[in-house]
């Protein structure tokens, strides 16, 4: 099957401690809530690694969504990451993560996968991503993310790579991290004179805002009472912009933001994708509805 998108990323065991609560080995990683959430609005493929201790119920719980898992590779061990939350959602800390698996990860697209009309880099090592965008055909839009580890460790890989990417998706932070600039126009147009032609900067919980050659555009966050875990939010809202841009033939950016940023909003209501395995496309529909009506003046 050739899917709308092909997506390259982390497909995880996750353990995840907030000052409230803590679960352990659950699904994550940034290929699938990307995948997730795009599986909404377009057809996704996912191209990763796991090992022979990936539970099947995962397997099972993904090919709900129809998520293509053609594109992925049993390896020596799935790749495994611990993180905890402080009382603001924006701060959080790795506590350990296993590299090596993604390290020696050597991603291969089938020839579908190559020709579909858009290639999600969900964050992995940038050599990963070289390797990856060294396939492909050049007519696919190519999205990207990143994150602090890789413009601290790889800097040079990843200016490579964002050469070849037409959209990024970055934090406020990482995107001050990588151009030295703290005013975030600033650093979002120097990152637009790195590459790509669209950069979308994401604020956490004051929203995102997207700058581009003919677009300006800032929306907030949906308002959230309960954020009981933040993981996945950044894949998973730009699952939400690219599932949805694919679905209108690249038209629609705006919308699609805000798709993304309701995804999102969903994202965070509970720990892992156990809230999003219950969101249905009318819950999107619905919450999309209020968010208009929250920002029109
Ligand atoms: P996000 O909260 O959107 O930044 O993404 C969280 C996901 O990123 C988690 O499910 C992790 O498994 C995954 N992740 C964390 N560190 C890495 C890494 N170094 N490489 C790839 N994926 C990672």
């Amino acid at each position: 099957m050739k899917p709308d998108i092909a997506a390259v990323g982390s497909i995880a065991l996750d353990t995840i401690k907030t000052p409230q609560a803590e679960v352990q080995d659950i699904l994550g990683g940034s290929a699938v809530y990307f995948a997730w959430a795009a599986s909404y609005f377009s057809k996704v493929g996912i191209t990763g690694v796991i090992g022979p201790d990936f539970p099947e119920e995962y397997l099972k719980l993904l090919s709900t969504r129809s998520i293509n898992l053609d594109g992925l590779k049993v390896g020596d061990k799935t790749f495994r990451w611990t993180g905890e939350y402080g009382e603001n959602p924006d701060d959080r800390k790795t506590l350990s993560v296993c590299q090596d698996v993604l390290e020696n990860f050597n991603p291969e697209l089938s020839e579908e996968y190559c020709s579909s009309d858009y290639i999600f880099l969900a964050n992995i090592n940038p050599k990963s991503h070289l390797k990856v965008l060294s396939q492909i055909k050049g007519s696919n839009l190519v999205a990207g993310d990143t994150m602090d580890l890789w413009i601290e460790t790889e800097k040079t890989l990843l200016l490579k790579t964002l050469r070849r990417i037409d959209m990024m998706f970055l934090n406020e932070s990482e995107a001050r991290q990588l151009t030295n600039e703290s005013n975030l126009i600033k650093a979002g147009r120097s990152i637009l004179s790195y590459g790509p032609k669209t950069v979308i900067v994401k604020k956490g919980e004051n929203g995102v805002f997207v700058l581009g050659e003919d677009i300006l555009f800032s929306i907030p966050a949906y308002p959230q009472e309960t954020v009981r875990d933040a993981t996945g939010a950044g894949d998973s809202f730009a699952g939400g912009v690219i599932g949805f841009l694919a679905q209108e033939n690249g038209e629609n950016l705006r919308k699609a933001i805000v798709m993304g940023s309701v995804i999102a909003s969903f994202c965070v209501e509970d720990f892992g994708l156990r809230r999003l395995e219950k969101v249905t496309k009318e819950d999107i529909m619905g919450r999309f509805e209020e968010f208009r009506n929250l920002t029109r003046f």
